[in-house]
């Protein structure tokens, strides 16, 4: 768990090798961390996403950062919540391996997260931090040498920060 880190804040600020963006599968740009993302990384980005051709829930596309600090950013569309029992926990923790993959294929030896899918798209803060962090130790336990030092958990609000501290300890233990 030494590489992994929670931190409060706008991830838009992190100077590291891989932001990840909370996309919609169009790519084309949306709310939330989305739009805070494409703002400040100007009409660059968009220009290379649209070549993209979108991208399915839990699949993970890099692009360049363009004006922001991060040098990459990883766009997963995650799952819409529904009722909890449509796939969501599975798709949730294929967005967290994915790009992970995406990010040591790029040579990134630091990524950043946002809560995927816990803000537009309604999943439960405390379940997907779960995953979050089931999905980001096992992917650091089956690779290892991947080169990646340093996985950042961004919390957007002092709750979410309380929540997975409380997750971190309790994995620790
Ligand atoms: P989704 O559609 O996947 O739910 P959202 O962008 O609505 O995506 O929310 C995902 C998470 O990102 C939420 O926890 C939200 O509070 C958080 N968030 C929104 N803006 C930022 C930001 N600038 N930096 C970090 N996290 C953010």
């Amino acid at each position: 768990m030494g590489q992994i880190e929670i931190v409060l804040g706008d991830i838009t600020e992190l100077k590291v090798d891989a932001i990840v963006n909370a996309a919609n599968t169009s790519l084309l740009g949306g709310g939330g961390v989305d739009g805070a993302i494409h703002r400040k990384a100007g009409p660059g980005l968009l220009e290379e996403c649209r070549k993209l051709n979108g991208c399915a829930a839990g699949e993970a596309k890099i692009t360049g950062g363009y004006k922001l600090p991060a040098a990459h950013v990883i766009h997963t569309p995650g799952p819409i919540y529904r009722d909890g029992k449509s796939n969501e926990a599975v798709i949730l923790k294929k967005c967290y391996i994915n790009s992970m993959q995406r990010a040591v294929e790029a040579g990134c030896q630091s990524i950043a997260f946002p809560a995927i899918s816990t803000g537009i798209y309604g999943y439960p803060i405390r379940e997907a931090a779960v995953i979050a962090f089931s999905a980001v130790t096992e992917f650091l336990k089956t690779h290892p040498g991947c080169g990646m030092k340093q996985v950042i958990f961004v919390c957007f609000s002092s709750r979410d920060l309380g929540i997975y501290e409380e997750i971190k300890r309790q994995i620790e233990q």
